[in-house]
């Protein structure tokens, strides 16, 4: 089937249970399907805007109705659609960082944190993590003194993952802030992970940003996010233009510069809308995603030689671990060497382990129903008793 000449249809999500980490909580849903194909035209959701002629004002589709649920639902003040997580970094590298500024980030965090640094020239300093994967508020103060000491500046902005893309491990982000505005560090909350699987409450967490992304994590197409901030904050990001032309005089009016004046347009923005129902939903109902996480990553232990390198037992459905010891034995000797283990998954109807990767990967099994979950967990079993490694007692 083909979407047009070259073009596959993809079927990936429909033929397969799909456990890739990053994708997992980016499926759409029925109903962000449809909007896709509503609002897939290029601003079409401008038909009906209207003075003073910004995204967040239009309220048919209901996108000024969206920003405040969203807002209320993150316990922020303000907040507006990004196109990614990494979008809503830029917005405040932007605002806060400027060439030689130290930052505080984490020796877990993720690529486009230090990108937004670096676009800005700021200079990227990392929290250390402890033997455990863990970021801790000790070591936030630790890594501030040593800046302070180092280059005599307080860093200007601290980004804190609360689950982090490596282990999947959940960081104390409240201590962690509660150090870093000590020292008056406006704390950019990185719930890439988060925002549309848990519940995230901005205020408890006592953060100045909470930053969320549509396509990872809320059921939304991409490029989507969401970037939200105390009403301190959003005067600073989201400050209005006062640039004006020499010759025409023109302004802008309520046009946000961070935002290049409007930002998510169309499908992104109407998909982001059109599963936010169900997004509120499902944050309430994590227990049950642990429990098919728990019931998966058993399986894999009972395999003799596998190791779990995320905290245990879990907090969320995104894992790594080790199969140095199991799987990556039979790939030794295996002629199709390490591409036998996805290619035995993809037999049984399975995708998402990077294919050859038998020695330390991830998997996320966020979005599984429980029988999708016994048949990875058998998967993992028949697989490895197939290839003649042994069971624990
Ligand atoms: C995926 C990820 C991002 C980037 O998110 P986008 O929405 O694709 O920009 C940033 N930080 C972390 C921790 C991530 O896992």
């Amino acid at each position: 089937m083909r979407c047009a000449n070259g073009i596959e249809a993809r079927q990936v999500n429909e033929l397969f249970i799909n456990i890739d980490p990053i994708q997992a909580g980016g499926r759409l849903t029925a109903d962000a399907m449809k909007a896709v194909i509503a609002y897939g035209d290029g601003y079409s959701v401008c038909d009906n805007c209207r003075k003073p002629n910004r995204l967040d004002y239009i309220n048919k589709p209901p996108i000024a109705e969206f920003h405040r649920d969203l807002a209320a639902w993150l316990n922020m003040d303000s907040v507006r659609t990004v196109p990614g997580a990494r979008r809503g970094f830029q917005a405040i590298t932007n605002t806060y960082v400027r060439k030689g500024d130290p930052v505080l980030l984490t020796s877990l965090s993720h690529y486009t944190e230090f990108l937004a640094i670096e676009e800005t020239g700021g200079i990227a300093r990392e929290i250390p993590h402890d033997a455990d994967h863990k970021i801790t508020a000790d070591a936030t103060a630790i890594k501030i003194e040593e800046v302070m000491r180092e280059s005599g500046r307080v860093p200007v902005l601290a980004f804190i993952d609360h689950v982090d893309y490596q282990y999947g491990n959940i960081h104390d982000v409240k201590a962690i802030a509660k150090v870093a505005h000590h020292y008056d560090i406006p704390v950019l909350y990185n719930g890439a992970y988060t925002v549309g699987i848990l519940p995230v409450d901005g205020k408890d967490l006592g953060v100045d940003f909470v930053v969320g992304s549509g396509h990872k994590s809320m059921a939304a197409p991409a490029p989507s996010g969401v970037l939200a901030a105390t009403k301190e904050r959003a005067a600073e990001v989201f400050r209005t233009t006062a640039i004006e032309g020499d010759v025409t005089k023109r302004k802008f009016g309520i046009k946000e510069p961070e935002m290049m004046g409007c930002t998510l347009m169309g499908a992104t923005l109407v998909g982001l809308m059109a599963s936010f129902p169900l997004v509120k939903e499902r944050v309430k109902h994590f227990d049950r995603e642990l429990e098919n996480n728990r019931m998966v990553l058993e399986a894999l232990l009972s395999v003799s030689g596998t190791k779990v390198l995320s905290e245990y037992p879990r907090n969320h459905t995104l894992t790594r671990v080790d199969t140095i010891a199991s799987f990556d034995k039979v790939a030794e000797s295996h002629k199709k060497r390490g591409f036998y283990f996805s290619g035995a998954l993809e037999e049984k109807g399975i995708v998402g382990v990077i294919p050859g990767a038998t020695k330390v990967w991830k998997f996320n099994t966020y979005g599984t129903t429980s029988k999708q979950a016994r048949h990875l967990a058998d998967a993992f079993v028949t697989i490895a008793t197939e290839n003649g490694l042994s069971l624990m007692k």
